[in-house]
């Protein structure tokens, strides 16, 4: 049986370097949704959806209200950081970014980002997981991950 929990609210700031349109600093309001497979356990569960939401807040909070941007393409100077990517250079204050290990800052990427992290809070009896991550009310990512 699927079991699914969402958070919303994950405020953020990216720009995707090329991008005719998405090249230029823009804002969403992301949202995350995860759910996951499992066996009925005899407390009528699969999982808590207390428990599935607090791994999956604790996961996104780091995204809140953050600039995100690929470690390839920024470096501290000083009490700020320089984002230099093939559109150019920003300068940002010790506090705005997020630096996330991705070659560059999707919906696609964050799920994957998002899931990659969630995995070893999984316990034993999932047997899936599936994060979708919504980049605007319409439009998301998915990724996946079986035991
Ligand atoms: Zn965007």
């Amino acid at each position: 049986m699927r079991v699914g929990v969402a958070v919303r609210g994950i405020y953020y700031t990216h720009a995707i370097a090329g991008h005719p349109k998405c090249g230029r600093l823009h804002g969403h309001a992301g949202r995350v949704e995860l759910s996951v497979d499992g066996p009925l356990q005899s407390n009528g569960m699969v999982e808590d959806f207390g428990e599935l939401k607090h791994v999956l807040r604790q996961m996104t909070e780091p995204l809140d209200h953050r600039t995100l941007v690929p470690d390839a393409e920024i470096h501290p100077e000083g009490r700020r950081w320089v984002w230099k990517n093939a559109d150019g250079e920003r300068v940002l204050l010790e506090h705005d970014p997020y630096i996330l290990g991705v070659t560059v800052v999707t919906a696609e990427n964050l799920a994957q980002w998002v899931l990659g992290n969630l995995i070893s809070s999984m316990p034993p009896s999932i047997r899936s997981a599936t994060v979708r991550f919504y980049e605007t009310d319409d439009s998301y990512a998915e990724a996946t991950w079986q035991r």
